[in-house]
């Protein structure tokens, strides 16, 4: 594999620097000033567009390939909701700041205070914070605004956070950094959490109980709003996990079941390219009973209907700058604006059918532990194959060669091998049915041939990694 910097030749240039206008005489002490020059590739504009071109067709994305990766939402993102995004790249982030300066950016805010209103709406929550950098970044300032409200009250005794066995890694570590003890409860036969061993667990030591609802094994809670009522008769908040939404927009509110805070996550249901570890954007609602908690600062329309930012002494402080990821919120205010209340509707509807389809045409040849109708994601386990040495990773290796993104495997964790698959709202019948072609030719070669899944993928630049040498000892160029 050649190294990045090893174009480099002394003297080629892409570009005309201009001539340097600081003064000889610097007022830079010399301690401070290089004694070597920077170290730069030196290329030509040819090779450099070489390189990121070669650099980005080793890249999957959505825009090239099928990416069920369950639990991320990897739907297609229209241009025209990136073009949303980039229209506000003009505007400093600072103008606020400038005398009179608001008056220069009633559109931004507008947008923020608009985007808001459409979260509050669709969630069923009275007030929205923007702030929040991502999904697990809204947990943690949910979470602390739960524990200002208890706070508040004198209530001193919770310490305690309840999450089922099968949330998302980031809510019991959310909670953890909110200063909680985790209590988990397992998942009963029936694939929801055990609601004996949850009432069991709940006393008035509890703060929250933190559901995600369709849970991570794509399955809808039947029981969802009893659990709510317990841990409000107990005095604890209730807390959704609403990083995809994918399988209930225009349908269920959560506000409208009993949940106090929500997060949803603008990257994964509201359009924005993600994967890679980001950007991201985590908006948090709440009831009105913990709107004084929320973040400062936050955008408030005024009488003559104008907007201005202003101060939320009471809040938990300022969990990020600004409003949070400006160009996430443009592109989220665009697609709910564009789909409407019944285009949401439709993302939900096809989004639970596509995930339906698929898992009814692999049931036969993969081990779906929980038999039921599925939201907007199923989970089979490669149980079966493992009986012939091939395991979920081996699957998923083979998909890459198939020029797919495999599905999330090992997650959940209550799943053994666990395959999870999510194909969204946008994808056609066509490109499902390939994939599903796909996963049953690996469930044939599983049988017959074991040892060519193992060898997978052999049509990528790197073969199969080492991925705990890999993750423990980075290095920052190949060799
Ligand atoms: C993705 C996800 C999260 C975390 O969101 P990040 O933006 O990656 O921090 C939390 N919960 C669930 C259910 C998720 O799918």
């Amino acid at each position: 594999m050649q190294l990045i910097f090893e174009k480099s030749v002394p003297g080629r240039n892409g570009v005309r620097v201009p001539l340097s206008d600081v003064p000889k005489a610097s007022p830079f002490p010399d301690a401070l000033r290089r004694k070597e020059p920077v170290l730069l590739p030196e290329v030509s504009e040819l090779d450099l567009v070489r390189h990121y071109t070669n650099l980005s067709r080793r890249n999957f994305s959505v825009d090239t390939n099928f990416y069920p990766l369950g639990s991320c939402t990897m739907k297609y993102n229209t241009k025209v909701t990136e073009n949303a995004g980039g229209l506000f790249a003009g505007c400093h982030p600072f103008l606020p700041l400038l005398p009179g300066g608001e008056r220069l950016v009633q559109g931004p805010l507008s947008l923020v205070h608009g985007l808001e209103q459409q979260l509050a709406e669709i969630t069923g929550m009275d007030e929205v914070t923007t702030q929040p950098l991502a999904g697990a970044h809204g947990e943690m300032t949910g979470i602390m605004v739960i524990a200002a409200y208890h706070k508040a009250r004198g209530d001193k005794k919770r310490k305690y956070v309840i999450v089922p066995d099968s949330s998302h890694g980031t809510n019991p570590a959310s909670a953890a950094m909110a200063g909680y003890e985790i209590v988990t409860i397992p998942t009963a036969p029936y694939g929801d959490m055990d609601l004996e061993q949850f009432k069991n667990a709940m006393n008035d030591e509890v703060a929250a109980v933190m559901m995600t609802c369709p849970n991570t094994l794509g399955l809808f809670n039947p029981h969802i709003a009893e659990i709510c009522a317990i841990a409000h008769q107990a005095g604890a908040l209730t807390y959704y996990d609403g990083a995809n939404l994918n399988a209930i927009l225009g349908k269920v509110r959560p506000g409208d079941v009993g949940f106090d805070v929500i997060h949803v996550n603008l990257h994964k249901t509201f359009s924005t390219p993600h994967g890679g570890g980001g950007p991201g954007s985590g908006p948090v609602g709440v009831k009105k009973g913990l709107i004084p908690y929320l973040p400062t600062p936050r955008v408030q329309r005024k009488g003559d209907g104008s907007f201005a930012v202003e101060a939320h002494p009471e809040g938990i402080g300022r969990v990020s700058d600004f409003f949070g990821n400006f160009a996430i919120m443009a592109r989220a205010y665009a697609y709910i604006t564009l789909l409407g209340r019944e285009g949401l509707i439709e993302v939900s509807e096809h989004a639970v059918l596509n995930a339906n389809y698929i898992m009814a045409r692999l049931k036969g040849e993969y081990e779906l532990p929980f038999d039921q109708t599925c939201m907007h994601e199923c989970v089979f386990s490669a149980s079966r194959q493992l009986q012939d040495g091939v395991h979920a990773i081996d699957i998923a290796k083979y998909l890459i060669d198939r020029g797919f993104h495999p599905p999330t495997v090992y997650f959940p964790l209550n799943v053994k091998e666990a395959i999870m698959i999510e194909p969204t709202e946008t994808e056609s019948k066509q490109t499902m049915d390939l994939f599903i072609d796909v996963m049953l030719e690996a469930a044939r070669i599983a049988r017959e041939d074991p040892e060519a899944l193992h060898r997978a993928p052999v049509t990528t630049p790197v073969g199969r990694l080492d991925e705990t040498r890999a993750a423990r000892a980075q290095q920052v160029c190949c060799e």
